[in-house]
């Protein structure tokens, strides 16, 4: 197994994390009822995707 010879400073381990980060979730905006989503799944309000229902909304 490979070992590593020296070990790695809290800083350069952390300096090496920065760029490792969440990005918040892209939402498209619904072109049925204008709700936000997700690209390329059916709505969850209304169910449409492609100007068609394809899925059961989500009831209130
Ligand atoms: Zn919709």
């Amino acid at each position: 197994m490979a070992l590593p010879k020296y070990r790695i400073s809290r800083s350069r381990r952390d300096k090496r994390r920065t760029h490792k980060k969440l990005s918040p979730p892209v939402l498209g905006e619904c072109s049925h009822c204008h709700h936000p989503k997700m690209p390329h799944r059916a709505c969850p309000s209304c169910g449409y995707y492609g100007g068609r229902m394809v899925a059961v909304p989500k009831e209130l």
